[in-house]
């Protein structure tokens, strides 16, 4: 059939125009997208919407690592936000193939908007009956507009030298990559509870942070207050994060959160934080006396795991873009690693179709991860936490390598449960030969001491002008090891250096006021010459702003802590978290 007019268009218009014309329509009201390739023939067309259409109908919801029924629980996305963490330990993944882009079909991102991308990214993961695209095209818009992040590019991509590119994910309300996800993430959590809640529970968000996920979280769940039925509880080791940190966490203002000092490291937090998930008296009082749920907003939540995707693919289409590399030109990513969840983004990306070559997987003192990707044992028997300056990957217990594991081994819940059934009990663990072989495919892993990331941050300032930040550093560190100098390489900066001023300070020689952060970015701003905004960092301004004490203190919710040792910081206290 040959179509040579659409009924309301007048005859001599040519088709591109009317498809021109109408296309601003169909971005407002579709369910599914079809992203043809340039010159794609009729037939190819047909096939791909045939296969979209499969996939709408077959698409499948969310099981746990853990579950090992032959035909595994699912659950739908919505569900998967509000739970958390699986109720067997386990951690949600989809059900289902990752959608892959071809490469001429990632070249027609090439040219759009963060915002764009994310949306045709995003969309391949979220069934149109979880989340419509409408709803999530606002919810990208909103997530990431100009007024909470100070770069138009949104996440941008500079050549720092040579081969090797930074991908400054710190421009963010909070100045770390966890912004990407975290203004995302409430709006999720928000329509989740409204999809799914017919009766009005509402959810306390327990959260255990190693620095810069606590200041995210409470940015980001800081504007659903009123209404949304959301409260946040952020435990953080009290003398393991920066002062910057901090500040940021414990002066924002808002009546559904609240932060908690824990005396211990941050596996201790995010022991307490499993602990309180597996505790049954107190989800049965929560309940009963508040009516309230306990979720995650840890990098074991969904949610927080799917926008990192967006930010890995976007930067290699930028370097497209930039005419660095042509579409099909492999990269390789370096990436500051704690939780694994950064980087195991960077392999959803790869998988969707971003040709990574290789993995970087860069630790500091806190080497576990280097031992268990050369070795394929994860043994934290006789190791004792290391406090370092780069504390965000002050980590032991990695939790999303669970899912890396769990995709790895085909899907093998019981390889998943005897793994970290014996790190739970044993301390340790290892993979079969053949499961490291295959990691070894596309990882590499080493660790950069304190005296190297002190000199990284100092040699690079002085080569390129530009002053990383210490995670950042220790990625630099450990991917000029691995640089072959021909592939681009991009290293993922996952912090903004300022968040980390007293530290840096006092290795480069400079000696101001322990108090004075002000003077200490100045310093910094004028050290570097490398900077893509002259704008403090945000969080100055609107984050670092101090709370009156609190009044009352809740009795039985203390006690639950002080059981499991855990104490309030300074003169805070805990407080009923007001969801809502
Ligand atoms: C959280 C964080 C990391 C570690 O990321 P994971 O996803 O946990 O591996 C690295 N750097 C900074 C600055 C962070 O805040």
């Amino acid at each position: 059939m040959k179509v040579s007019r659409i009924v309301g268009q007048s005859p001599d218009v040519p088709m591109i125009e009317i498809l021109k014309y109408r296309q601003s329509f169909y971005e407002k009201a579709y369910d599914i997208r079809v992203i043809c390739e340039e010159n794609e023939t009729q037939d190819s067309i047909a096939g791909k919407i045939v296969a979209e259409l499969k996939r709408y109908q077959n698409s499948s919801g969310y099981v746990s690592t853990r579950d090992l029924s032959k035909q595994p629980h699912e659950i739908k996305f919505s569900e998967a936000i509000l739970q958390g963490l699986a109720p067997d330990g386990g951690l949600f993944v989809p059900n289902s193939t990752i959608a892959k882009f071809s490469e001429k079909q990632l070249e027609r991102l090439v040219d759009l908007s963060y915002q764009d991308r994310a949306l045709r990214i995003l969309e391949k993961w979220i069934h149109p009956d979880d989340l419509h695209p409408t709803l999530l095209q606002n919810f990208i818009n909103m997530a990431y507009s100009e007024g909470s992040f100070d770069s138009k590019e949104i996440f941008p991509v500079r050549q720092l030298e040579k081969n090797q590119y930074l991908l400054e994910l710190f421009h963010g309300p909070t100045s770390s990559f966890k912004d990407a996800a975290l203004q995302l993430l409430p709006q999720f959590f928000v329509h989740a509870l409204q999809v799914l809640s017919r009766t009005s529970t509402r959810y306390l968000i327990l959260v255990a942070t190693s620095g810069d996920t606590g200041g995210a979280v409470l940015d980001g769940f800081s504007k659903y207050t009123g209404h949304s039925g959301v409260g946040v509880l952020v435990l953080f080791p009290e003398n393991g994060i920066s002062d910057v940190q901090k500040k940021q966490m414990t002066s924002i203002k808002s009546n559904n959160v609240q932060v908690v000092g824990v005396n211990g490291d941050f596996d201790d937090c995010q022991s307490y934080v499993k602990m309180a998930f597996q505790d049954p008296l107190l989800a049965n009082m929560l309940l009963q006396e508040n009516n309230c749920k306990l979720s995650a907003a840890n990098s074991i939540n969904w949610g927080r795991l799917l926008p990192q995707i967006v930010y890995h693919a976007s930067a290699y289409l930028d370097l497209v873009k930039e005419r660095v590399i042509t579409i099909g030109d492999e990269i390789d990513v370096c990436i500051p690693t704690g939780n694994f969840g950064n980087i195991l983004a960077a392999y959803y990306a790869k998988e969707m179709g971003i040709p990574i070559k290789r993995f970087i997987c860069a630790s500091n003192a806190n080497n576990v991860l280097t031992e268990f990707i050369n070795t394929g044992r994860y043994d934290i028997q006789r190791r004792r936490l290391v406090k370092t300056i780069s504390p965000a990957i002050d980590i032991l217990v990695s939790s999303n390598l669970e899912r890396y594991l769990y995709h790895l081994s085909n899907e093998n819940s019981y390889l998943v449960n005897s793994c970290f059934g014996s790190l739970n009990a044993q301390r340790c663990f290892e993979v079969p030969p053949d499961i490291l072989k295959k990691i070894k495919s596309i990882f590499t892993a080493d660790w950069c001491s304190e005296q190297k990331c002190h000199s990284t941050i100092k040699d690079t300032l002085k080569r390129t002008g530009y002053m990383l930040d210490p995670h950042t550093a220790v990625a630099k560190a450990v991917g000029d090891r691995f640089n072959n100098g021909k592939r681009p390489m991009i290293i993922t900066s996952t912090a903004h250096c300022d968040k980390f001023a007293p530290e840096i300070m006092s290795f480069i020689g400079k000696t101001e006021s322990k108090d004075d952060l002000a003077s200490m970015f100045r310093t910094l701003q004028e050290m570097s010459e490398f900077r893509l905004n002259q704008r403090v960092p945000h969080f100055f301004f609107f984050n670092i702003r101090f709370r009156k004490p609190i009044r009352k203190t809740r009795k039985h919710s203390t006690d639950y802590l002080k059981k499991k040792n855990v104490q309030s910081s300074g003169n805070q206290r805990w407080e009923r978290i007001h969801c809502g």
